[in-house]
């Protein structure tokens, strides 16, 4: 079971910086929010890590900026092109107490399974994607 959640960074040169992280405890957790730096960290050799320049890209002074980070990456992630539906479905953007409804095929994405909402071409857009998803937060599950 994959969990995925904010932790606290352990014996490293940043330690008690906040990341965002995923992966279970067997299998060993890894670093999801700034992963380009933890690559780059994981890249070196082993006696070398710890003196990586690029710990200084790693990790964040509270819980809610590790989120915020994970959430701008995830956003960045944002597919509104490439996937479609077999059948029609109503768009999905709130509209008041009530949602949009227009008929699309098409959907606003976010892989693997943070976000699939048929949106139409008026509001597939960002905007529409940040007011209706507030995650990540905390999740856990197989993917
Ligand atoms: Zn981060
Ligand atoms: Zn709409």
């Amino acid at each position: 079971m994959q969990a995925h959640t904010v932790q606290q960074l352990q014996e490293c040169p940043r330690a008690g910086m906040y990341v965002y992280t995923g992966g279970t405890e067997r299998g060993g957790r890894h670093i999801e929010c700034c992963a380009e730096a933890a690559r780059t960290v994981m890249a070196a050799p082993a006696g070398e890590r710890a003196a990586s320049p690029a710990w200084k890209d790693i990790g964040h002074p509270t819980a809610e900026a590790a989120y915020a980070h994970m959430r701008a990456v995830l956003l960045e992630r944002l597919d509104l092109e490439h996937t479609t539906l077999a059948d029609w479905a109503g768009c999905r953007a709130p509209l008041g107490e009530a949602r949009c409804d227009v008929p699309t095929k098409r959907l606003a994405s976010i892989e693997p399974a943070y976000f699939h909402e048929p949106l139409c071409d008026e509001h597939r857009t960002r905007e529409t994607v940040e007011a209706m998803w507030d995650g990540p937060g905390d999740w856990s599950g197989s993917w």
